[in-house]
């Protein structure tokens, strides 16, 4: 029998600032939540990224529910400063964090759920997955990438342009992670910059803040359509080492290679080119792994209606991407899917 065991009414996977969300507004319910976060102490994804990682959303657009994001010096919040700022967040409302524990598995036994973890397994009535991307770092696959000898880095692993001085790098992903890692490496070694189309530059009056406006606006008329068109959370906002790489001269683009070789790649012109490192700003796909049991993912999605599972009972995703709720993979985007995610779990607690 499951009675010896505490049941909690909800456990949060991930206590990044999708699962801080959730916890944000389990407070003013009266049910029985607890977070577990594989890390040891509060910050998520942000604790890994590079050195000088700028924020392309402004403090004000960085703010997660209930508490507004301290203006910063510049516009563009510094990645230390956003982590100051959710740890401060996660120690006024004195979320239930369990740190140092990984979930490595779920599964459904009757009415609740068995999470098993590298701390003992803890029980509970629903499930919120807010694990984010981090840990599923995605590169696109290239003809006999495995023959390359050169380096190849995922910007997950990137910190500083230290070790890359005077080397042949190409960079390949145009969106904000490819410009601000290009602009820094570009200081030091010779680039390359290879994205699948060209590359969008937000104009440099349109700042963080219009972007953010734009995008919530289309969103609360049912009009992201139009806004896609105009600007797009995508687009490479131009913090000040971008403007100054820009001057530089460095964001020349091509489009991708179609093959490599031992020592480079190949373009489309049959020329080859010798690399040292290819970064990869690629991007990233959800993080299911400790869902895997349940057997409902499908190409690194679950189908979800809102950002409740549908092909089980009981479970909830939030943050990830847009297939979770629109913006939702973003600081600004998630509170509004975490606050509808609390509001269902409430109900169907009293349903149960
Ligand atoms: P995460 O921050 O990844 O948090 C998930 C947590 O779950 C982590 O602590 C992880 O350790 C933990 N976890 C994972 N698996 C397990 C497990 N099995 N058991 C226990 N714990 C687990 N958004 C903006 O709004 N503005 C920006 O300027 C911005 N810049 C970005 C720049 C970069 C380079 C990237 C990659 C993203 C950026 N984003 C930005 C997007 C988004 O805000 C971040 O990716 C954010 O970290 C997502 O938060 P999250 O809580 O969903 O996931």
């Amino acid at each position: 029998s499951n009675s010896e065991h505490k049941i909690y009414d909800c456990i949060i996977i991930g206590g990044g600032q999708a699962g801080m969300s959730v916890g944000y507004f389990f407070r003013r319910t009266k049910l029985t939540h607890l977070i577990l976060d594989e890390q040891d102490t509060t910050g998520g994804a942000w604790l890994k990224t590079w050195d000088s990682l700028k924020l392309f959303s402004p403090a004000t657009y960085s703010s997660l529910s209930g508490w507004q994001m301290p203006n910063t010096d510049e516009e563009y919040p510094t990645k230390n400063e956003f982590i100051k700022y959710i740890t401060a967040y996660k120690k006024r409302y004195n979320f239930p964090v369990n740190y140092s524990t990984t979930v490595q598995q779920v599964v459904k036994e009757n009415n609740f759920y068995k999470v098993t973890t590298n701390k003992g397994d803890f029980y509970s009535k629903t499930l919120v997955s807010a694990t984010g991307t981090a840990k599923n770092p995605f590169i696109p696959t290239y003809l006999k990438a495995d023959i390359f000898k050169g380096e190849q880095i995922h910007s997950v692993d990137y910190k500083n342009a230290s070790n890359l001085k005077d080397k042949n790098v190409i960079v390949v992903g145009g969106g904000n992670s490819g410009a601000q890692i290009l602009a820094e490496v570009s200081k030091v070694a010779k680039t390359k910059w290879v994205t699948l189309k060209k590359p969008k530059f937000l104009p440099k009056e349109i700042d963080g803040r219009y972007l953010f406006k734009q995008a919530t606006e289309s969103y609360v008329n049912n009009d992201t359509k139009s806004y896609t068109e105009k600007v797009s959370l995508s687009d490479i906002v131009q913090i000040k080492s971008v403007q100054e790489a820009l001057k530089r001269g460095v964001f020349k683009d091509y489009r991708p290679f179609t093959s490599f070789y031992e020592d480079g790649v190949i373009w489309e012109d049959n020329t080859k080119e010798p690399v040292d490192v290819i970064i990869w700003c690629t991007g990233f796909r959800a993080n299911l792994k400790h869902l895997s049991t349940l057997q409902i993912t499908q190409n690194s999605k679950i189908n979800t209606t809102g950002t409740k599972a549908t092909d089980i009972n009981g479970l909830w995703l939030v943050g990830y991407g847009n297939w979770t709720g629109f913006a939702s993979a973003t600081i600004y985007g998630v509170g509004k899917t975490a606050k509808q995610t609390v509001k269902e779990i409430v109900s169907h607690i009293a349903n149960v």
